[in-house]
């Protein structure tokens, strides 16, 4: 059976790579564009992964974080953000994220062989 991924991300470039290269891994992947859809295709879909942005338009993902915590259940949670200052990598492990990986120091590819590596 396949993983199932929930990709928040909001930038439409982004989005177009990640899904491609997710799928190539053989990953189911949905696409949440902001926190508060991405809070709903978690409860529907029950994802396997989720892959988080942080700085998204309306709820961000801190407060997806925040919210989903308690429920996290089987769910894996990859940030993927340009926010690197040590304290918001503490705070987005603190608030139950499994790994927090900065935009700018990984190729798509690389992510993708990370989050390969939580499963
Ligand atoms: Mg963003």
């Amino acid at each position: 059976m396949k993983q199932k991924i929930l990709l928040v991300e909001d930038d439409p470039l982004l989005i177009d790579i990640y899904t491609t290269k997710l799928k190539e891994a053989g990953f189911e992947v949905s696409v949440a564009t902001e926190g508060q859809m991405a809070l709903e295709l978690f409860e529907k879909d029950k994802p396997n992964f989720i892959l988080l942005d942080i700085v998204l338009p309306n709820t961000n993902g801190w407060e997806v974080l925040k919210q989903i915590k308690e429920n996290k259940g089987i769910t894996k949670v990859v940030i993927l953000s340009n926010l690197g200052q040590k304290e918001e990598i503490e705070k987005g492990i603190k608030l139950g994220a499994d790994k927090y990986l900065i935009k700018a120091n990984y190729t798509p590819s690389e992510v993708v062989e990370e989050i390969k590596k939580l499963l």
